[in-house]
């Protein structure tokens, strides 16, 4: 059985994969199963070939030395990311690699990692480590809750919107109280976690954009939340 078939590619897991981001990537399949969806899950690491078809991408974050490693080969699928984004392809880019979606990272020592600019933003490493529990509100998925933990502090331009405004953390720089930033349908956000089994408001979105796009409509199943409720409520409560 395929039934209505969603290639779910995970960009660079081997490098860019730390505090589960991979955990995204088995929420989109599990909701998207549960929606009536076949989850196909790809991988993409330096030198693989790019998949034909994809219709929701993933990526996680990863230490500077990891960014370091994917560059060259991300910059060689610039132009197919960059098409697939233009064309309304779901992504969702977490902190390393929401960074190199962006213009490029300047790192603590003054080398740039160039990015694919598929995202309107720079980000220039800190001196001071941006860590700790976060909780945002975003007008379209409600409060958005996890954990941040990176130097880099990120700049948005004028052609990307801010996905959540702070309630407590730092985001994108700790200083201008936005978290994330929204290209069509492509995000990104510092918010690990993983970000979506507790903000599956978050996956029911990719899933819903990349149902319309394939099969022309998106009816959901009402999923039985109250475990991802629960995970809230706690991580609420935490402290910074
Ligand atoms: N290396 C980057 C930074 O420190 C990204 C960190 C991450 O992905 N958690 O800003």
């Amino acid at each position: 059985m395929n039934k209505k078939p969603l290639n779910i590619l995970q960009l660079y897991p081997q490098d860019m994969n730390i505090y589960g981001d991979h955990g995204n990537t088995l929420v989109i399949s599990q909701r998207a199963k549960w929606h009536g969806y076949t989850p196909n899950l790809l991988t993409y690491n330096p030198g693989d070939i790019f998949p034909d078809t994809v219709d929701i991408i993933v990526g996680g974050g990863g230490q500077d030395s990891g960014q370091d490693k994917i560059q060259e080969d991300l910059l060689s699928i610039k132009e197919r990311l960059s098409t697939l984004a233009d064309n309304g392809t779901p992504m969702l880019m977490i902190c390393g690699l929401y960074q190199l979606f962006g213009k490029f990272f300047k790192t603590q020592d003054g080398h740039i990692i160039q990015g694919i600019e598929i995202l309107d933003i720079e980000t220039h490493a800190g001196t001071e480590r941006l860590i700790g529990n976060i909780t945002t509100h975003s007008s379209q998925f409600g409060d958005i809750i996890g954990y941040e933990n990176h130097s880099g502090q990120t700049f948005l331009g004028s052609s990307v919107r801010p996905l959540a405004t702070i309630i407590k953390g730092a985001g994108n720089n700790g200083q201008d109280d936005t978290e994330g930033a929204v290209y069509k349908n492509v995000i990104g956000s510092y918010i690990h976690g993983s970000l979506l089994p507790k903000n599956p408001a978050i996956a029911d979105f990719l899933i819903e954009q990349a149902a319309i796009a394939k099969f022309g409509e998106f009816t959901p199943t009402v999923i039985d939340d109250r475990f991802a409720e629960l995970a809230r409520e706690h991580a609420l409560k935490r402290p910074r």
